[in-house]
């Protein structure tokens, strides 16, 4: 096929969007390990998990097995708002750095919280309506996750609660001003609203917070008001079953045009962007039908999966979830000032480490700078100012695509593009300043956070 048969922007029509989402655990042969009772140790049952999530989330939460869950009419009439989104080539960024490679990108933030995120966030309110809820409560860091959910909270008509990092909150104004325009709640956290606030606030005065801490409020918050309950916007396997969608247009906008990705890309903070976009390649991989190199990107400062270890920890601070088995820095890490936010995770899915742990997909790290030089390089070429998370996959995407240019290889390179940078501003400005750290933990430092993590043995 000629070249200029692929255009710009592919795209697929309406009807083509999925009716489902794939669950990659039901073709994993061995399978994530199961969320454990910090109590018991033994694996959470439905039952347990109903009082923190909404019951069709805690099923979907512990789903194995079924490969195929139908995505309800009125979660596929909200994403006909947004979706499909479009698979772009990136001819002008091919051109720019004289690759031979083919470049592709899924482009995930063409929408008003500018992210992926939206994809589960409209899921879990959806179920949490239907349950006949009054609200939901959640974290957010960087805000995007907050974002996503006051829209859809606001859409299903449901009470949103977002305990907001400190540190975000005073530094990112204009998210939390978004978050309230849609009804949101926004409290900083650590706050003197819960008990495990004012513990850490009495314990660590003058604490600017960490995600930990804002979920460990989160879920207090969820558990002590009736007709509420928690939400997530990442790391869990339902969170991971949501994002499929992306991976299952991916996949359908490749096929419509006959082209087989060699090379797929994704930034990992929690793991649901890359584990949706992955997860129906890493499915016929796992089918033994096909054969792709798939590559997780982390954040140098906060290395999960390169440097981290593979156990049970805490998904909070204040110890109040269930312990998941996880590459793992330990709950007790807080990375150095990074300006990736949505990548500030101590831990990783269950379901991409335990891929990464069966050598299904591979991971790198790479350094800030770096990071937002390929965020400018892009930015200019392609017309997309890139969320700093989204630029790590850009960065290796162009590594990939270099590499090529010197062996001559005509791979195809796809990467998730998950979101817009425009309320990251602080952080282009630090770049542009040339006023960037590279701050990488030392072993010691993250020795540290690693002995402190619970001793489970399974
Ligand atoms: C939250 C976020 C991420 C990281 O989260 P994952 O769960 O790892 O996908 C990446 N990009 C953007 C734009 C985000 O908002």
């Amino acid at each position: 096929m000629s070249e200029n048969k692929i255009p710009y922007k592919i795209y697929l029509e309406e009807s083509e969007m999925p009716k489902q989402w794939y669950n990659v655990r039901s073709d994993m042969k061995k399978k994530p390990a199961p969320l454990l009772n910090p109590g018991t140790l033994e694996p959470m049952t439905v039952d347990e998990l109903s009082g923190v999530f909404c019951r069709e989330l805690a099923m979907q939460e512990l789903d194995d097995t079924t490969a195929y869950i139908d995505i309800p009419d009125e979660i596929r009439d909200f994403y006909k708002m947004y979706r499909p989104s479009p698979l772009v080539r990136a001819y002008c960024l091919e051109k720019k750095l004289d690759t031979p490679a083919h470049i592709y990108y899924k482009f995930e933030g063409n929408n008003t919280s500018g992210s992926h995120k939206l994809n589960s966030a409209i899921a879990q309110a959806y179920y949490a309506k239907k349950q006949g809820l009054k609200g939901v409560t959640t974290e957010t860091g960087a805000g995007q996750w907050g974002t996503a959910l006051s829209m859809a909270c606001s859409y299903f008509d449901l009470d949103c609660q977002v305990y907001m990092v400190k540190v975000s909150y005073e530094q990112k104004p204009f998210r939390r001003e978004v978050m309230r325009t849609y009804g949101a709640k926004v409290t900083p956290s650590p706050s003197m609203e819960t008990e495990i606030g004012r513990k850490i606030n009495a314990e660590f005065p003058g604490t600017t917070g960490s995600l930990g801490c804002a979920i460990s409020e989160a879920v207090e918050a969820a558990t002590t008001q009736e007709g509420y309950r928690y939400v997530l916007g990442s790391v869990l396997s339902q969170v991971l079953l949501h994002q499929s969608v992306i991976g299952l247009e991916t996949k359908a906008a490749l096929d419509k045009y006959g082209i087989k990705a060699d090379t797929i890309i994704g930034c990992a903070g929690g793991g649901s962007n890359l584990g949706g976009l992955i997860s129906p390649f890493a499915g016929e991989i796992l089918r033994g039908e096909n054969n792709y190199e798939i590559i997780a990107v982390e954040p140098a400062s906060c290395p999960s999966l390169t440097r981290g270890v593979y156990a049970y920890d805490f998904c909070d601070t204040g110890k109040v979830c269930p312990l998941a088995k996880m590459y793992t820095l330990g709950s007790g890490f807080i990375p150095s000032a990074n300006h990736a936010g949505g990548l500030r995770y101590h831990g990783m899915s269950s379901i991409v480490s335990e891929l990464y742990d069966q050598k299904i997909i591979t991971a790198r790290s790479v350094e800030q700078t770096s990071v937002f030089e390929a965020a400018e390089t892009f930015a200019r070429v392609e017309g997309i100012l890139p969320a700093p998370e989204s630029s790590h996959a850009i960065r290796v995407a162009i590594d990939e695509a270099l590499k090529c240019k010197e062996t001559g290889e005509e791979k195809n390179i796809v990467f998730g593009l998950t979101g817009t940078g425009y309320f990251d501003m602080v952080a282009y400005q630090k770049y542009n300043d040339r006023e960037m750290s590279d701050y990488i933990p030392t072993d010691e430092d993250l020795q540290k956070s690693i002995s402190a993590m619970p001793k489970v043995d399974k």
